[in-house]
């Protein structure tokens, strides 16, 4: 099964994603997160993704395009696989789309994470995350049982640069420009799934399991 999401920054797909994948048994393939570790691992793709990332633009397609080709080549991601925060302009879309065509294969489902504008930055401002092993909590909506402190490995949480509130609304703004008509784009294909992702993250997981079944 290969499975696009689709949503806003902060709309709350990475928590979905990583929710899906452990139900699903596939792996979670997040471009965020390749370029986060590479950031924290001091390589040359680190260095350039975040001069972009920390202002809230996007990632040059050429350059995500590759990581992301690369990624989905190796062998856990031949029974599927589901992407989060990829593609994320038509560009993109098309690049992955000839890719499965030349495998005989397509995206199954593209899930639209539906949160407006509003919502976002009281989501982004309370996210918070783990620099160790990737988990996401909000101190409000989905605290760790001990505040500061990551549930499932103990290390010491974070706030992630790109969400102060400038960088968000500039996010948000690239999002509504260049990411927003995929919507369309996969409605055309047939593949488009909507799921409101204003209900808690429990209850939007109970609707995209009720999709994928
Ligand atoms: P969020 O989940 O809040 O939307 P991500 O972790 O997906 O954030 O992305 C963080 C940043 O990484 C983006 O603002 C962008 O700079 C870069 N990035 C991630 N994925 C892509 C992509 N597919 N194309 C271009 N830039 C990307
Ligand atoms: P995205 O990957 O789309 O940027 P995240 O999954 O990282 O979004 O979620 C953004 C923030 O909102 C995080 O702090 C997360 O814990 C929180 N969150 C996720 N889903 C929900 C939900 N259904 N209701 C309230 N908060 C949520
Ligand atoms: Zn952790």
């Amino acid at each position: 099964m290969k499975i696009v999401m689709l949503g806003a920054p902060g709309a709350g797909k990475g928590t979905q994603a990583k929710m899906i994948a452990a139900k699903y048994d596939i792996p979670h393939v997040s471009t965020g997160d390749i370029f986060r570790a590479n950031i924290k691992n001091g390589t040359e793709l680190g260095k350039e993704a975040k001069s972009y990332m920390d202002k809230g633009a996007l990632v040059p397609d050429e350059l995500t395009v590759r990581i992301l080709l690369d990624r989905v080549a190796q062998d856990d991601c031949a029974k599927g696989y589901v992407l989060d925060g990829f593609p994320r302009t038509i560009p993109q879309a098309e690049v992955l789309d000839a890719e499965l065509i030349k495998l005989n294969d397509k995206i199954d489902f593209a899930i639209n994470v539906d949160v407006p504008d509003e919502n976002i930055v009281r989501r982004m401002s309370g996210r918070r995350s783990c620099p160790s092993c990737g988990a996401t909590y909000h101190i409000v909506h989905i605290p760790p049982k001990q505040e500061g402190v990551c549930d499932k490995c103990g290390a010491a949480l974070v706030q992630r640069d790109d969400d102060k509130e400038e960088t968000v609304k500039n996010r948000l703004k690239v999002y509504h420009e260049q990411t927003q008509p995929l919507i369309d784009f996969y409605e055309k294909k047939g593949v488009l799934k909507n799921v409101d992702g204003t209900v808690d993250s429990e209850e939007v997981f109970a609707a995209i399991v009720n999709i994928l079944d």
